[in-house]
């Protein structure tokens, strides 16, 4: 049976995937119900396109490039995009918008409490408050809360400083989507550097790892320290303007609750290998129509190609983790700006994935082929 107006539904979580349920789903009419506090992160948001940035996330965007740039030592290489740019928008701006639209309507009931539990009952599901509060049965649940990770799972790690200063003070003119090899007198050289001119007097500068290890703020503080000292003499901690930070999972999740009621990350928006979620969750959201009370959200799932060059990709990452750096290398070099973006955002075929595999050091994946 299909989910009808009549029905109410019940959202826990009011992050990125919650509130673009939550406004997406009263815009055609649905009751809604959003629990949990408010989601106040600095979030800028990244993703390759090639196609009008969907509504509400056009309102938002911060600003998009046809070329973007690589650096691994001092060696520089530069990406066009034909077809594909990269755009980021405003992640936090956007939260706040829809978290103020919801409370003009209606058919959306905001609960600005985060829950303790959801029970099953006859007709739908029970969600309990931490607070104490009494608990609300709904028709139907969409749980986005963040997805329990296997502690043998990677992750990608970052820390991102908004700093106040002209990209060209620093030579930034472009996006660079990886700097590895800038970050001075680190011994562990896992970290690189992402780095964005966010307007003509702000940039994003970012460190960040991919690794089974979890790290200190102070060591991706420290590589974004050295990073800059090497750019300008001006002094850093005086143009921090704010923070955003985050542990992404890379591989295995586990929802909190049943799999068929998850949505967002918790629901698999999260593309293993890379750690981009945007694009999954506007993928999720195009399949609302077919949700059912009985049978729930249907499983989502990147491509069979990503599914499997994830899976070598993440093997290589647990065992290696210092490869990584020799792997966006080749990547870096050998493709243009369109296949990279395709291969990233899950819109590749088979003739991009033997160039990527040709591309690959060979001995590095055979030696981690039958570990
Ligand atoms: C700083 C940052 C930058 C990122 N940059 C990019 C990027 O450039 N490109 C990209 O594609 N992806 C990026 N990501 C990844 C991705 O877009 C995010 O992980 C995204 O936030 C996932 O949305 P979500 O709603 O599924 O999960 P979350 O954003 O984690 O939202 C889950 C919500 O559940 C709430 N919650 C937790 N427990 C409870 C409870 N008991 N009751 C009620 N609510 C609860 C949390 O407070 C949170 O608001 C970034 C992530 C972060 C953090």
């Amino acid at each position: 049976m299909t989910i009808s107006r009549d029905d109410s539904i019940g959202i826990v979580g009011a992050g990125l995937s919650g509130l673009l349920l939550a406004n997406q789903l009263i815009a055609r009419g649905y009751e809604v119900t959003l629990f949990g506090e408010k989601d106040n992160r600095n979030q800028i948001l990244g993703s390759w396109r090639n196609a009008a940035t969907p509504s509400p996330q056009k309102h938002y965007v911060l600003g998009n490039w046809y070329s973007w740039e690589f650096k691994f030592n001092n060696q520089k290489f530069l990406q066009k995009g034909a077809k594909y740019h990269y755009e980021v928008i405003d992640g936090k701006a956007m939260k706040s918008d829809i978290e103020n639209s919801l409370q003009r309507v209606s058919n959306c009931t905001r609960i600005l409490e985060n829950i303790a539990s959801i029970k099953r009952h006859d007709r739908g599901q029970e969600v309990s408050f931490e607070s104490g509060r009494q608990s609300v049965p709904v028709d139907f649940l969409v749980d986005t809360r963040p997805p329990i990770r296997a502690t043998s799972c990677c992750v990608q790690q970052f820390i991102g400083l908004y700093v106040n200063i002209a990209p060209s003070d620093i030579g930034l003119d472009k996006p660079l989507i990886m700097d590895y090899g800038s970050c001075g007198t680190e011994k562990d050289n896992s970290a690189f550097i992402y780095a964005l001119p966010l307007s003509n007097g702000r940039v994003l500068i970012e460190a960040t790892t991919f690794d089974v290890k979890v790290r200190n703020d102070s060591f991706f503080l420290r590589n974004i320290e050295s990073w800059w000292s090497l750019r300008t003499e001006q002094n850093l901690k005086d143009k921090i303007e704010c923070k955003e930070s985050g542990i992404l999972p890379m591989g295995k999740i586990k929802p909190r609750f049943n799999p068929e009621n998850s949505f967002g990350s918790a629901g698999g928006a999260t593309r293993p290998a890379t750690g981009y979620t945007l694009v999954g969750i506007e993928r999720q959201l195009q399949t609302t129509d077919l949700w059912t009370i009985s049978g729930g959200i249907p499983k989502f799932e990147f491509s069979k190609l990503s599914q499997f060059m994830d899976s070598k990709f993440l093997r290589v990452l647990r065992n290696e983790p210092s490869s990584m750096r020799e792997i966006f290398h080749e990547m870096a070099r050998g493709m243009t700006g369109d296949e990279f973006a395709r291969f990233l955002s899950d819109r590749f075929n088979l003739r991009i994935a033997a160039k990527v595999i040709y591309k690959m050091p060979k001995r590095l994946f055979l030696r981690n082929l039958f570990r």
